[in-house]
């Protein structure tokens, strides 16, 4: 059965995923207003008022903001870590009653014809999650906001054919921006920061071995980034590793203001 994916946003401004199946439609992240996922979700003609539930990330600003505002309208179940739902609680704001469920990293849950498994993340923030949606043999995995490579996350993203993987800086454009704080580049940079373009890259080389046919970059840095940049580091690294870029993998972008691709997966 077909497994449909949409980066509605993903940026440091503001992250949202789409990920729908025939009998089940959920987003990830709401870290927009509500009007603006409201409008992106029209945009990739899925009404608003079919979506059944927002899953969380973590608690940062740039991944809740919408949370809050959505659930009330649309009576949504948010499913989020303890630990994140109590360090988020003040932001969302009180949510409709019933609709708060805790999920737990590594503890799969099915939604209809949708099964999702959080896993464990590294990142500053109380209990970050990445997620693996599974519908059928179509699987897709949302892995942004982490700090560094490593297997304990990696291999929930192995095997999937699509990853939103985070390419968030340039190490030369973060470490010369003069906007950021040495405090916030260090935090960027630290094993609990962000993915860099090279370390995106080498977890892309990676998962291109264990079967993965597009790759979706993500959370790309406004400031300290370019589309150009991220996109070029992937492409060349994979054509160093033997992979022919378009046959063999595919590398999309998403997009800070804008919808990117809607991806609809139904083979392995
Ligand atoms: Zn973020
Ligand atoms: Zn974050």
């Amino acid at each position: 059965m077909p497994l449909q994916f949409c980066p509605l946003y993903s940026s440091s401004q503001g992250n949202s995923v789409y990920v729908g199946t025939s009998r089940t439609r959920i987003l990830v992240d709401a870290g927009k207003s509500g009007k603006s996922i409201e409008s992106a979700l029209r945009l990739i003609h899925v009404a608003p008022e079919t979506i059944g539930g927002i899953f969380i990330t973590h608690e940062h600003i740039d991944h809740i903001m919408g949370v809050g505002i959505l659930a009330r309208r649309y009576n949504l179940p948010v499913y989020i870590c303890e630990k994140t739902y109590l360090a988020s609680r003040e932001k969302l704001g009180a949510l409709p009653d019933g609709t708060l469920r805790l999920i737990e990293p590594f503890t799969p849950l099915t939604l209809g014809d949708l099964t999702v498994t959080p896993f464990a993340i590294p990142h500053d923030a109380a209990q970050p999650v990445g997620f693996r949606f599974e519908a059928g043999a179509a699987s897709a995995v949302v892995a942004t906001d982490i700090g560094n490579v490593n297997d304990k996350w990696m291999r929930f993203a192995r095997g999937a054919s699509l990853a939103l993987l985070e390419s968030n800086h340039n190490v030369e454009m973060l470490k010369r921006n003069p906007n950021y704080s040495p405090a916030l580049k260090k935090r960027i940079l630290s094993q609990h920061g962000h993915l860099s373009n090279e370390d995106s890259t080498s977890a892309l080389v990676s998962l291109v071995g264990d079967g993965l046919k597009t790759v979706v970059l993500g959370h790309l840095s406004p400031e300290n980034n370019t589309p150009e940049l991220a996109y070029q580091c992937a492409t060349e690294a994979l054509k160093n590793a033997g992979y022919q870029t378009g046959s063999q993998i595919r590398v999309e972008l998403s997009y800070r203001d804008h919808p990117g691709r809607l991806y609809t997966l139904d083979e392995r």
